[in-house]
């Protein structure tokens, strides 16, 4: 484990963590998509991959303006909702609310990143990091409209659908 001295090393650690998230979400995004009956929900998860991609690249770029490398960190609580994700999947539902069930779970997810990129926009505009400070608020602009996307799509009719008749 690194020694944190300064925001700038907690800075660091925050973004590997979001990078090593990142990464995890790329593989899992795919599998979500896949088990979506709703072509709207589909289409959400395949262009939030598109997305999610650009988020990794970012993260990159900002690795590599402050000469650090982005590796050496599990983020164990996309872990963990990548898991609970795989288990709605794994489980025998109807169409409606298979995708209601993955809304459930995206959402998650997406709250977890705008709270982890929400913090680390703070700290960088805080070290005086401007263009990280935009690319990671780039980010988070795209991450809070994923959510907002998913939870209209909820809304306005997967959960209706799954309801009892
Ligand atoms: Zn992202
Ligand atoms: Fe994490
Ligand atoms: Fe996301």
């Amino acid at each position: 484990m690194s020694h944190q001295e300064t925001l700038q090393d907690l800075f660091i650690d925050q973004l590997k963590d979001l990078y090593n998230a990142e990464k995890q979400l790329v593989k899992a995004l795919p599998k979500m998509a896949k088990a979506a009956s709703s072509g709207e929900l589909q289409s959400a998860f395949k262009n939030h991959l598109e997305e999610t991609k650009e988020h990794v690249e970012r993260l990159e770029e900002i690795f590599e303006s402050i000469g650090a490398s982005p590796k050496g960190k599990t983020c164990k609580a996309m872990a963990g909702l990548v898991a609970e994700g795989a288990e709605q999947i794994q489980q025998n539902a109807s169409d409606s609310v298979m995708d209601a069930g993955l809304i459930a779970a995206a959402v998650r997810i997406e709250h977890y990143e705008m709270a982890g990129y929400g913090t680390v926009r703070t700290y960088a505009e805080l070290l005086g990091n401007r263009e990280a400070a935009k690319l990671l608020q780039q980010t988070l602009d795209e991450e809070g409209n994923a959510n907002k996307e998913l939870t209209d799509l909820a809304l306005n009719e997967i959960n209706a659908a799954a309801m009892p008749a």
